[in-house]
């Protein structure tokens, strides 16, 4: 039998720099003098906001009313055609029909919204339904990463169904069909299938042999397929629809195939061996749409021509017909979504596991630490129409780094370590230094000692003092954050061996008893922060003391993501996605530190923080809700990995976008 009749497919349907690149917003720019914002207050989870047209607009400026994709465009549409639901019932009624055979991604995150979303945007309800009529390649697996994402994505089904909850009913109603002429048994070759239905060169059409036999022939062959009689495709059920129909999904499809046999049993993940046939895609989805009394049907376009043979069906066998449309994809560029190509991926170690921080499943975006409010707002700002999108990763990055950014609290963090060793502070000197947590002053404030011995990012000392550089280099001044004097390079000292800066030596810039401080020269030279020493948190660099007594700095290891491939468009490279695979996919930074606010962060999480935030409401604490700013470094957070004496953090995003790739 030809694939495309059994399928769920609708037929004939359709390196590294010397400063890395997280790094490259550094302190060069931002140690200009700065106007110091008003605290924004986090984005709200409700509240409307104008619209204005969205293409016009930058990524910052889009509406931030979660609701808009509801109140506008396509699903508005839908809406207002307000069909009556079974049984005369006016309540919208959705389903998100997954098949239980692969991890969710970020594509599948549009139709969670759309259906989830919808009903509970108008008082509905939503089943998630497992679309379980493949048992080969089902596995409990998936059914448990399916419902977890759902939750995760702060959803909850009114009910939690399955297709073959409704095997007994499909099989009835088959037999029903068969006795009305509806549908009969063919025992042709999958080539002779394709021919009938005018082959590759459309040909003309015609009937199958076992098309007219008596119904009453049919339904005893059905039935002995039922019993084991058959081996797949000896025998299919075909519906009798329209060979004159030009939707090639009035050319009778398949309804029912054998999928049993002594060589190859089945065993469905639920019932069983209980049945050695299966319904397939075509004639199970609408009919449980229907029992499920779903008002609104909403699939992707590839389904569109299916409409015509999912009103058939239902008008067929005289039940409760739903109304189906059907809504673009969402496709994202410079990566791939498929299962196929995922495995492939894993297959030859590129990346780890599905939810490896660098691929766009759901579990691995949750991983990486993407905050599921994030991922909505992206979906929500996208808007939905007819039309499928491709849509830059960058531009799901921008609105994960704009939601964190006001969301998550701040932290020094300090991936490739070099110490400073400020030689006018005693031995034992220790000032505990006060940082907020945010701009936002709702987050608070936590204190982190100053010591004799600070860490500093290698990247923010050069050995050499230039004009255009101005973090520390020799005979050079900078602000230590929220220190209050700067401290003036004395000296450093290299790795013969290596190269490489090993100590840097300082001088405390602090004044002497009774003398007034006096700015050391290259900070007058740029006149930067002009109420120094209280200055703006950004104009400074970040640091970790040395301090065993207050268990600083803490330890950890960082995983830098960066785009998987090195291409746009990887599937259309002419030897496979494979051969552009990016080396350099994750950066790993095993001596890197952290001051010890992260404890406090970590008692405090989940973050986002906001009321109402959906990691709290489904109740999912897992580590990557310990999220971070490492101040002018990047986004992280914990991946399940640490271990208390050994941490791992992922980064999320950085905090701007490349400008290179930008
Ligand atoms: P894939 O082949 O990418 O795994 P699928 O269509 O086989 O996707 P299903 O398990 O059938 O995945 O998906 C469940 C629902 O999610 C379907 O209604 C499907 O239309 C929808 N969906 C799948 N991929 C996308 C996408 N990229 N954008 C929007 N909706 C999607
Ligand atoms: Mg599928």
């Amino acid at each position: 039998m030809a694939d495309k009749m059994e399928s769920r497919e609708p037929a004939d349907g359709a390196a590294v720099n010397a400063i890395p690149q997280h790094l490259e917003d550094s302190a060069d720019s931002k140690l200009k003098p700065k106007k110091e914002k008003a605290p924004k207050t986090p984005t709200p989870l409700k509240g409307p906001t104008p619209l204005r047209p969205k293409a016009l607009l930058p990524v910052k400026d889009l509406p931030v009313d979660p609701d808009s994709m509801f109140k506008n465009g396509f699903l508005a549409d839908v809406y207002s055609e307000r069909p009556v639901g079974k049984d005369g019932i006016h309540k919208v009624v959705t389903r998100f029909p997954p098949e239980p055979n692969g991890f969710l991604h970020l594509g599948h995150s549009k139709a969670i919204m759309i259906n989830f979303g919808f009903a509970r945007f108008h008082g509905g309800d939503c089943y998630l339904r497992f679309d379980d009529t493949n048992p080969a390649s089902e596995e409990e697996k998936y059914f448990t990463a399916i419902e977890e994402m759902v939750s995760w994505l702060g959803f909850k089904p009114i009910k939690i169904t399955h297709s073959s909850d409704n095997f007994d009913h499909l099989y009835k109603l088959a037999e029903d069909l068969i006795q009305r002429d509806g549908a009969y048994v063919c025992h042709c070759t999958k080539a002779e299938v394709v021919a009938q239905r005018g082959g590759s060169k459309n040909k003309p059409r015609y009937a199958c042999p076992h098309r007219d036999r008596p119904f009453a022939e049919s339904l005893n062959e059905f039935r002995a397929m039922r019993d084991g009689k058959y081996k797949p495709q000896e025998a299919v059920l075909r519906l009798k629809q329209d060979l004159e129909n030009g939707n090639p999904q009035m050319w009778d499809l398949a309804a029912y195939r054998v999928l049993d046999s002594e060589e190859n049993p089945v065993r469905h993940n639920r019932i069983g061996d209980k049945w050695k046939i299966y319904p397939t895609y075509d004639f199970t989805h609408c009919l449980c749409d229907s029992f499920e009394g779903i008002t609104h049907s909403l699939c992707t376009t590839e389904f569109e021509l299916s409409r015509v043979s999912y009103e058939w069906l239902c008008d067929r066998v005289k039940v409760y017909k739903p109304m189906q449309r059907e809504f673009g994809r969402l496709n994202v560029s410079g990566t791939v979504l498929s299962k196929r190509k995922i495995m492939k991926l894993i297959e030859n170690a590129c990346v780890r596991d599905w939810d490896d921080p660098r691929l766009y499943t759901l579990i691995a975006l949750r991983r990486r630490g993407v905050p599921p409010g994030a991922i909505l707002t992206f979906v929500n700002e996208l808007g939905v129409t007819k039309a499928e999108t491709t849509i830059d990763i960058k531009r799901f990055e921008q609105v994960v780094r704009k939601y964190l950014e006001n969301t998550v609290p701040r932290l020094m963090l300090v991936l490739d370590p070099i110490p400073v060793v400020i030689e006018n502070l005693r031995e034992n000197h220790l000032e505990m230094v006060e940082l907020p947590f945010s701009k936002d002053p709702a987050f608070g404030v936590h204190t982190v000692p100053f010591t004799k011995t600070v860490y500093i990012d290698r990247s923010d000392f050069r050995e050499t003092a230039s004009k255009d550089f101005f973090r520390l280099a020799p005979g050079g001044s900078v602000g230590l954050l929220k220190v209050p004097y700067p401290i003036t390079v004395t000296g450093f000292e290299t790795d013969p061996a290596s190269g490489l800066v090993t100590l840097v030596r300082a001088h405390y810039e602090k004044p002497e008893e009774g003398a007034t401080f006096k700015k050391p020269k290259t900070l007058q030279r740029k006149s930067f922060a002009p109420n120094y020493p209280h200055a703006n948190l950004s104009s400074y660099i970040h640091w970790i003391a040395d301090c065993p007594s207050k268990n600083s700095p803490v330890k950890a290891t960082v995983r830098v993501f960066n785009p998987l491939f090195n291409a746009e468009n990887p599937d259309s490279h002419p030897d496979g996605f494979l051969a552009v695979v990016n080396s350099k996919s994750e950066e790993v930074y095993s001596n890197a530190m952290i001051e010890i606010g992260l404890d406090e962060i970590k008692r405090r999480a989940p973050w986002p923080n906001l009321e109402g935030e959906r990691d709290i409401a489904c109740g999912q604490m897992g580590p990557e809700t310990v999220r971070f700013q490492g101040m002018r470094v990047a986004y992280f957070c914990l991946d399940r990995d640490s271990v208390d004496d050994n941490l791992i953090l992922n980064r999320i995003v950085s905090l701007k976008e490349d400008a290179k790739k930008a």
